[in-house]
């Protein structure tokens, strides 16, 4: 069966509006999200136009900050602390990759934790590594696909948790194969199904027999940039098996890593690229900025 990020995504927009409306109805406010863009990278573009037009769509109010390519680090952190020190301010996202000369980690760094609508700042990774998760009586769904950990949870593996609460496939003591370490992706990936009870292999570069790896999955999370590296040698019958890559072939199509015309047979359930995890991950982005809004206002701010 085919996962429809799509459609998921599309549901859950609905409910935001909502929530943000009552928000707006309580408060006097809605959840405020800056996004910034250095430089004229078209994929950049792009993406920062679907962030901005699912922001609209959820009615959170969004600001579009677009740079120069030739902004200096320091400056680009002084316009960062700006948007910091502004109550007005919910979210900051620097769309990435910054140029060449500007350190990206300095970057993150230097947007307040509790802003990090990416959820990339060392403060939220530590978070999600450090604690187990706050409601340990936590049920799943495609609404709250991750408990309550006190921090903002990176995007795409939690939108990635949303799409397996779609199966109403139980976690608790299944298989799990990451292949990819990011510290965006794969590593968060393996915390949070670590979290629901799964066993966890992260595979990598330097896996010996990634297909014999892949093939002891219940859920193979594929998240390299590789195209159709996943093939059906690489699939356990009956495995969930998601799709995170995005790699734009020579024909300009685009391709996941999973070759999904030989695996989708022999999965239980996969999710397609584009129109499977892509939409998630902006969605999460929607719901982060929310959670941010919603801790910002309990504090006080
Ligand atoms: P990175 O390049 O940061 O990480 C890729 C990972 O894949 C690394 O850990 C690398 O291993 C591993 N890898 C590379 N080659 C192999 C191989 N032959 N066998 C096994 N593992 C391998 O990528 P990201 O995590 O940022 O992104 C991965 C993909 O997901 C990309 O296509 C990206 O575009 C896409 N993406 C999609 C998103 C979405 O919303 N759909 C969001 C984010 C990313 P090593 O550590 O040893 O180098």
């Amino acid at each position: 069966m085919i996962i429809s990020g799509k459609d998921i995504a599309a549901q859950l927009r609905s409910d935001m509006q909502q929530q943000v409306d009552a928000m707006f109805a309580e408060y006097g406010r809605t959840p405020n999200l800056v996004v910034i863009q250095v430089g004229d990278d078209p994929a950049s573009s792009i993406y920062v136009r679907n962030k901005m037009r699912a922001a609209e769509f959820c009615h959170i109010r969004s600001q579009y900050l677009h740079l120069s390519g030739e902004i200096t680090e320091k400056e680009l952190c002084a316009q960062i602390e700006q948007l910091n020190n502004d109550d007005d301010v919910d979210g900051i996202l620097v769309q990435l990759p910054l140029p060449a000369h500007i350190d990206e980690e300095r970057i993150i760094c230097a947007i307040h934790a509790e802003k990090d609508v990416d959820g990339f700042h060392p403060d939220n990774a530590a978070c999600l590594w450090l604690h187990q998760p706050l409601q340990t009586n936590h049920i799943a769904s495609i609404y709250n696909p991750v408990p309550d950990y006190g921090c903002t949870i990176a995007c795409t593996p939690k939108g990635i948790l949303s799409l397996l609460a779609s199966t109403g496939v139980e976690l608790d003591g299944k298989r799990a194969v990451v292949v990819g370490r990011s510290p965006i992706v794969g590593k968060p990936m393996a915390k949070l199904l670590m979290d629901r009870q799964c066993t966890v292999t992260i595979a990598h570069s330097h896996t010996r027999d990634l297909p014999a790896v892949c093939r002891e999955a219940d859920i193979l999370i594929a998240a390299v940039g590789k195209p159709k590296l996943i093939t059906a040698d690489c699939i356990k019958p009956g495995a969930i098996v998601i799709d995170v890559g995005i790699n734009r072939l020579a024909d300009g199509s685009l391709s996941g890593d999973v070759d999904f015309e030989a695996c989708k047979d022999i999965a239980s359930f996969i999710s397609p690229v584009p129109g499977g995890v892509g939409p998630m991950t902006v969605t999460m982005l929607m719901q982060n900025t929310i959670d941010c809004y919603k801790r910002r206002q309990m504090k006080g701010n």
